[in-house]
């Protein structure tokens, strides 16, 4: 193949023409803002005393406002190969107890310190594997929850979940107990993809389990993919996106794969095998174009939905937000994360849970929380953080919504930062007026690069910051 061909892609009804380039040009390190600041830039000097203090002010600033939970489950029997999360391999499922005991006293913890009068409007379990527990430990973890917190009747309750190792059981337990959205993790259904990753999963069995949980009643599937992976080609790729397009998921996520070997170091097994930049867009592009030929609506960076689901609709009302899991209809929804190595984020502190076990247990032994890190967010990373999730959320920045929002004159204040989109402007990212600036054409696909414009911090730390994160394709 010449990769030095103009590359084609059809988005929006728009056909796009573009250079490799262009393409490679854009194609650079980039965060995923699920927060903001990015959590390279917290402090470890953020401890326990801190984080207590945060909740409390949360409580007093905030008193019935509605909150969101999230779980992490870090076990899993094996290793998928491309994987970036942070894992424990344990085949030995005894393990789980003991972090369950330890996760159990967390929860008391922080619901001690969380206002009975805050709704909770959002739970998420996530991992590794949470249905690496078997379904007596769902029940029993899942019932403490309840017993510390106001879980709302209306709540979102979602959960991830590995088809390799999920029964019936499993579903049938989470069900009764509430879960009502679904995530399962596909990534790519290509036999040989598969057998690199070191991730086995047939299209029946995957497909059995989406038809079971709908007969079930939950509201939501979620599905994941990943493009980039090593031996994938854009015909591959194709096939596994019309099979996943066959399963009819409410949602389906095409997440960019991440290489970070200097993090991962497994991910170097398989570096020769993988798709360059050119071809990894051919690879999504095609999938784009699939998706939305088939119905899917496409939200931004990675996310696609059907029209008729309530985050199509939370776009077009400018009410979707984002936050660690991703895209988000509950927005204002403070976040309290519990387990190893997960994240809270409040409006004005971010903290994570230590990352490793022996820290985890060491801290809730102890007594102590096993805070390890966090950041109080300044009133100018607010107002940063409301554009840039503007940008992520609704590919469009309204001024005047901005200036209402925090009393500043958007031209002014970002007179910088318009004049570097006049750059992207010109290679039809993003498209410039007076009252407003929107994210079109190619800044749908290189929407963080859209975004990184408006952070402070990677202008200060451009060089640092560049090795921390993964390429925005
Ligand atoms: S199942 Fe998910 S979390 Fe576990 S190793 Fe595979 S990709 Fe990582």
């Amino acid at each position: 193949m010449n990769t030095n061909t103009t590359l084609e892609l059809l988005i929006d009804g728009r056909s796009l023409r573009i250079s490799p380039d262009l393409l490679r040009n854009y194609n650079q390190p980039a965060p995923r803002y699920t927060s903001y600041p990015t959590a390279p830039e917290w402090d470890e000097g953020f401890r326990e005393t801190d984080l207590r203090q945060a909740f409390q002010q949360a409580n007093a600033r905030r008193p019935a406002a509605p909150i969101s939970l999230y779980f992490h489950i870090p076990f899993c029997e094996s290793l998928c190969l491309y994987c970036g999360c942070n894992v424990v391999i344990n085949k030995n499922h005894e393990a789980a107890a003991p972090y369950l005991e330890r996760l159990k006293q967390e929860i008391d913890s922080v619901g001690y310190e969380v206002s009975s009068e805050r709704p909770v409007e959002q739970i998420h379990w996530g991992g590794g594997t949470p249905t690496y527990l078997s379904p007596d430990q769902i029940e029993s973890l899942f019932s403490h929850i309840r017993s510390r917190f106001s879980i709302s009747d209306t709540a979102e309750i979602g959960v991830e979940v590995d088809p390799r190792v999920t029964t019936d059981d499993h579903l049938r337990t989470m069900r009764r107990m509430g879960f009502n959205r679904i995530s399962m993790g596909i990534q790519d259904f290509d036999s040989l993809v598969q057998k690199t990753i070191h991730r086995i999963q047939s299209v029946d069995a995957t497909e059995r389990l989406v038809e079971f949980s709908r007969g079930l009643g939950f509201e939501s599937i979620n599905i994941d993919l990943i493009y980039g992976l090593p031996h994938q080609t854009v015909d591959t790729f194709a096939d596994t996106v019309d099979k996943v397009i066959g399963l009819a998921p409410d949602r389906i996520a095409v997440f960019s794969y991440a290489h970070v070997p200097w993090m991962k170091k497994q991910q170097g097994s398989f570096e020769k095998h993988l798709p360059d930049g050119v071809e990894k867009f051919r690879i999504f592009s095609r999938a784009i174009e699939k998706l939305t030929e088939a119905g899917y609506r496409y939200i931004g960076l990675d996310h696609f939905a059907l029209p008729k689901d309530e985050i199509s609709r939370a776009q077009d009302e400018r009410t979707l937000h984002r936050n660690f899991q991703g895209y988000t209809t509950r927005r204002g929804c403070e976040l309290y994360g519990m387990g190893v190595s997960a994240i809270s984020g409040l409006d004005n502190v971010y903290a994570q849970n230590s990352r490793d076990l022996t820290g985890y247990y060491e801290a809730i032994d102890s007594g102590r929380w096993p805070t390890m890190r966090g950041f109080r967010v300044s009133d100018e990373d607010k107002l940063r953080r409301s554009v840039i999730n503007r940008i992520l959320c609704h590919c469009v920045v309204l001024k005047g919504e901005v200036e209402d929002e925090f009393g500043i004159n958007f031209d002014e204040f970002f007179a910088t930062e318009l004049n570097r989109l006049r750059e992207l402007e010109q290679d039809q990212l993003v498209r410039l007026e007076r009252d407003r600036v929107e994210v079109e054409g190619l800044g749908r696909i290189f929407i963080r690069n859209v975004a990184m414009i408006f952070d402070a911090y990677l202008t200060q730390h451009h060089e640092e910051g560049a090795r921390k994160f993964s390429t925005s394709l």
